[in-house]
Parts: structure tokens; C-alpha cells; sequence
């Protein structure tokens, strides 16, 4: 079965999307955790922080950009949000497909 976020992507399932360009998409979450609860992903599909190869250190630094380009068309960059990403299991992580949380809109508590 292809990837959910491959198929977001390529415009196979639907997204509220807040930012894109040629490399990411930032599009909100679909079972928000906070006010605002968006998720930051590349074009090209990668398993998590595990499947990181040097090749890709600049496509993180694209997906990092487009964070701080959402949170301020979100209107959180000031106030303040949380980035975050989860690899594996024991990190809760559902979608195999490397992604940054944004979190904000809100006083976040603390996590573990
Ligand atoms: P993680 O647990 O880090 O893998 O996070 C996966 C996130 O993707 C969860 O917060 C889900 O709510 C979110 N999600 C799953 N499917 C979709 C979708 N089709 N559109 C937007 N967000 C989604």
C-alpha cells in the first residue's frame, strides 16, 4: 500500500495546505493536538529521522524554512510553537513518512 503522505502529495487525497513549493508541503493535521497542528513533509518520501542520508541534509533545511515561513503565515511565530519529530515506535510515530509537527496557538504543556 503507497504511502498516505506520497499520495497527499501527488494530490490523491485531500489536504488543507498552508504553504508549499517545489521540495515541501505544509498542510494542517487531521486530528489536531493543538490550536494550530500543522505537518511539515518533503516532496520525496522518506522513512523518518532513521532513513536521514547525508544527500538529505539539505531538504531538511528546506523543510525547517517552510516551518518558520507556516508558523508566521499562521500568525504563531511570535507567540511561540513547538517543532517536533517522531521516529519509531516507541515515539508514537503512525505516518512513515518523515515529517515536522507544528504546534502552537496555544500555552503547549510539556511532553516526556
Ligand atoms: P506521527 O504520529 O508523528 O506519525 O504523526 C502523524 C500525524 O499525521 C498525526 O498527527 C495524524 O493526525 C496526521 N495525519 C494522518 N493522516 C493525515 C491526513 N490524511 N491529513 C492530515 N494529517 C494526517
Amino acid at each position: 500500500m503507497e504511502c498516505i503522505f506520497c499520495k497527499l502529495e501527488k494530490g490523491e487525497i485531500p489536504a488543507e495546505i498552508v504553504f508549499e513549493n517545489e521540495k515541501v508541503l505544509v498542510f494542517k493535521d487531521i486530528n489536531p493536538q493543538a490550536k494550530v497542528h500543522l505537518l511539515v513533509i518533503p516532496r520525496q518520501h522518506i522513512l523518518n529521522v532513521n532513513g536521514l542520508e547525508p544527500e538529505n541534509a539539505q531538504i531538511m533545511g528546506e523543510m525547517f524554512l517552510a516551518a518558520k515561513k507556516a508558523a508566521e503565515l499562521a500568525g504563531i511565530a511570535e507567540s511561540g510553537y513547538r517543532t517536533l519529530i517522531n521516529s519509531g515506535p516507541d515515539a508514537g510515530q503512525e505516518v512513515d513518512h518523515i515529517h515536522i509537527h507544528i504546534l502552537g496557538g496555544e500555552k503547549l504543556t510539556l511532553l516526556n
